[in-house]
């Protein structure tokens, strides 16, 4: 018999390249999703695959699904700044109000919950690079609080859940992942570089551009996502890739990538946006047998290719 698997956010970019995944395993999939940040595009091709079944719905309402589930993978979030500036209040409930939802239906159906946490959560970090029993540094109150603490409050449950009613739970904190089907007005960086790229705009660096990122590419991603959903191990681990690089750096790559000859402009930093990133990935190394495989240059060549394909319409619309 299929094992049944219920992914929230699953329109979005992580989780619809984790139903393909699962789908592509044999698994019976269903997707749910608002369509607040995601869209239908990106599991269009899954629509009519007898093993998935989509729910239009916002999971911060009461979570229904009739029939058994074997696990649950919970992705349903706003996950870009700008994103999530936007939307605070459906960014503080999903992280909150939709995971007590969640648990609750993995304690209904005895199904075992993965949650998608971040690196956020390490905030604006003072140990470097980050591991797992890092306490974080997150202004709670501060624009990206809204995300943070929601990703905190969520880890915290998931363990009370795990805890006290024996629920079988799953942390990845998951570093800056990239690839098809990211949005791309959604004001990450690599979308909004490569989209002022293409249509032949400056390359806007905030701050100095010393502030660094470590970029994971999204198969990587997901093959330590289903590994650790697969494994035994309920403390969180960090998936993502150590390859760490300075933002000022980073755009240099991507005009050679594009062969633009754009101008970088430096305008002013976010509020609280995190000077350093780096996942510290000893613990997925030895629980999972996990390390990325795609290097930056590889994996930002299929996705520049993505990005090159969209229509003109697409890569002019403004969202914002
Ligand atoms: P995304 O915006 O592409 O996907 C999120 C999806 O969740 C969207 O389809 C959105 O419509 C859906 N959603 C949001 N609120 C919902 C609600 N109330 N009910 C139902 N659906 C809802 O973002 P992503 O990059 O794919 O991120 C997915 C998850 O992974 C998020 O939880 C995010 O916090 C986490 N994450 C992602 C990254 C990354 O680098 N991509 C890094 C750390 C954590
Ligand atoms: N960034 C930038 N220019 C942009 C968008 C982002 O310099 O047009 C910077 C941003 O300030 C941050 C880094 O790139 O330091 C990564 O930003 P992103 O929003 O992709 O992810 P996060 O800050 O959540 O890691």
């Amino acid at each position: 018999m299929s094992k049944r698997i219920l992914i929230t956010g699953a329109a979005g970019f992580l989780g619809s390249h984790l139903c393909d995944r699962f789908i592509k395993e044999g698994y019976k999939v269903i997707g749910m999703d608002n369509l607040i940040t995601g869209d239908m595009k990106n599991i269009e091709h899954l629509l009519k695959m007898e093993n998935f079944e989509f729910y239009h719905h916002d999971i911060t309402k009461y979570v229904h699904v009739a029939g058994e589930l074997d696990y649950i993978l919970h992705f349903a979030s706003p996950a870009s700044p700008i994103d999530y500036l936007k939307i605070p209040i459906q960014t503080l409930k999903v992280g909150s109000v939709g995971v007590l939802h969640l648990l609750g239906l993995a304690k209904e159906k005895n199904a075992r919950i993965l949650i998608a946490s971040t690196s956020e959560i390490y905030g604006d970090p003072l140990v470097h690079p980050q591991t797992e029993d890092y306490y974080g540094n997150v202004n709670s109150i501060g624009p990206r609080g809204v995300y943070d603490e929601a990703k905190r409050f969520q880890e915290s449950m998931t363990m009370a859940y795990h805890r006290f009613h024996g629920l079988e739970t799953r942390i990845a904190r998951i570093f800056n992942t990239y690839g098809p089907r990211m949005r791309l007005n959604d004001g990450r960086v690599i979308p909004a570089f490569i989209g002022q790229a293409l249509r032949g705009e400056d390359l806007t660096v905030f701050g100095d551009g010393s502030q660094t990122r470590s970029f994971c590419y999204v198969d990587d991603q997901v093959e330590g996502i289903f590994r650790l959903l697969l494994s035994d191990y309920s403390d969180p681990v960090n998936i993502g890739n150590p390859d760490e690089i300075t933002i000022r750096e980073f755009a240099d790559e991507i005009i050679k990538l594009t062969n633009t000859n754009q101008k970088i402009i430096c305008v002013p930093l976010p509020e609280d946006d995190p000077m350093q990133r780096q996942p510290d990935i000893t613990r997925a190394r030895e629980i999972l047998g996990w390390e990325p495989k795609v290097s930056r240059e590889d994996g930002m060549k299929i996705t520049y290719d993505y990005f090159k394909n969209l229509t003109k319409e697409e890569l002019f619309k403004s969202e914002h």
